[in-house]
């Protein structure tokens, strides 16, 4: 089993010369700007080299944490409100015969479980006074590089203290951070289009069991819905601009229209059991809004229509068309070949790409072209990745071109959400050092 994470250039020298400069803040805010108290620098700004500063009240902040296993994003909200989409952890397998060797080296280490390392991460960065809680777990889908694999080889199992399951990825977490609410887009029949019951699958559900029956709540992800994830902790009126619009689940996407959403998949009884859709089109998506800031996730939704045969596969297309312009975007599906299409990227042209890597396939050559392309919008673009192969380095050259390859990317939104700053922290250890500061970038709504 591998311990030494791979050691790999984590910034450019573009990047070395964007370091951030404080002064930017203030002088890119509207005049006149009183909502939602307009962020003075030393709040909200870190300098590479520093300690990240911590959350402040009044601004988001979201940690893209960097196991090198699968996906995790950290949500602080304006008001402490606490998100966390998905909680990824990929068994390490023994040997060099199976994936392992396409996949990152465990990050800081393999010490300790991906999702134990998770919760220590969201312990150090709770706000300020508040024990470690998280308001909602959103899991895109039913995948172990977002919700946690069970080990199948091994003898060894590490089984809850709360309930008959085994200990891995958002259970993990759970285990020393406790979760209020659970989203996810198969609540409680998990049986779309197929039973859900892999043994990971069923691992999940025996925690989703006991988590209802120790008094915890779970629901079913509504795509079109603004109201299912709220603020916890302020009233409605103490951040109007901060919403979470759910765009879509199990091919239902919102239609732009109030809470409208839409079937795009055809009804399961006209295909064939093998044309179903997959677990990952299946994914919900959803884009957060907080003043001009607006952020997209959508798990690991694609564009394969099996050579034109299945029109709908183009789900990200759907999707992407009915977020709209946004100025952070996490990659579908890593950035692997069959997500991150063109029109995808032509839809959301966000300012800033976060690929969650883990994968020697995370991004590849088509999604990184795509995301680049000058022709599918202009203007500059930003692409950050949590983590990156050494053999994908060599393969794909165009990875030359993004802003850091390796480390946690905490995206932070100053109060009002007119700027935002993207910061590199180290995956190397627990220190939470900077490694890199990009920005202040205009949010969409004052640059588009
Ligand atoms: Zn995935």
């Amino acid at each position: 089993m591998t311990t030494v994470p791979d050691k790999l250039p984590t910034i450019t020298r573009r990047a070395a010369l964007q370091t951030f400069a404080v002064s930017g803040i203030v002088s890119l805010l509207p005049s006149g700007s009183t909502a939602e108290n307009v962020a003075t620098p030393s709040q909200v700004s870190t300098v590479a080299g520093a300690k990240l500063h911590p959350w402040t009240p009044g601004a988001l902040d979201i940690h893209h944490i960097s196991t090198g296993r699968g996906n995790v994003a950290f949500a602080v909200c304006p008001d402490g409100t606490t998100i966390l989409i998905d909680a990824g952890a990929l068994q390490t397998a023994p040997d060099w015969n199976s994936d392992e060797k396409y996949r990152i080296s465990p990050l800081p280490n393999a010490s300790r479980r991906p999702g134990e390392w998770i919760a220590r991460y969201i312990s150090r960065h709770m706000p300020a006074g508040r024990q470690p809680e998280i308001d909602y777990f959103v899991l895109t889908h039913l995948h172990p590089d977002h919700m946690g694999g069970i080990d199948l080889l091994s003898p060894k199992k590490v089984t809850s203290r709360l309930g008959p399951y085994e200990l891995t990825g958002v259970m993990d977490v759970h285990e020393q951070v406790p979760i209020k609410t659970i989203l996810d887009r198969a609540y409680p029949d998990y049986n779309y289009p197929v039973e859900l019951n892999d043994p990971h699958q069923l691992n999940f559900r025996k925690f989703i069991s006991s988590f209802v029956h120790n008094g915890g709540t779970v629901e079913r992800f509504v795509p079109g819905s603004s109201r299912q994830i709220k603020l916890r902790h302020s009233s409605p009126e103490a951040y109007p601009t901060f919403t979470v619009q759910n765009l879509a689940a199990n091919g239902k996407v919102w239609t732009g229209r109030e809470d409208d959403a839409i079937e795009t998949f055809p009804p399961l009884k006209t295909l064939a059991v093998s044309d179903y859709p997959t677990e990952n089109k299946c994914s919900v998506a959803l884009r957060l809004t907080f003043g001009g800031f607006r952020y997209f996730s959508a798990g690991d939704m694609d564009h394969d229509t099996s050579f034109a045969r299945l029109p709908w596969g183009d789900i990200e297309a759907a999707v992407a068309r009915a977020a709209g312009p946004v100025d952070v975007a996490i990659a579908n599906h890593h950035g692997y070949v069959n997500a991150c299409g063109p029109k995808w990227v032509r839809s959301l042209h966000p300012r800033a790409f976060i690929v969650s890597a883990w994968d020697s396939a995370h991004p590849t050559i088509p999604s990184l072209d795509n995301m680049l392309s000058q022709d599918l919008y202009a203007g500059p673009r930003d692409i950050y990745s949590t983590a990156l192969k050494r053999e994908n380095i060599i393969a794909t050259k165009r990875l030359k071109e993004i802003q850091s390859g390796n480390g946690h990317v905490v995206v932070r939104v100053p109060p009002g959400g007119h700027t935002f700053e993207v910061a590199i922290t180290t995956n190397l250890e627990e220190s939470d050092t900077t490694i890199g500061m990009f920005g202040p970038y205009i949010t969409v709504s004052l640059s588009k």
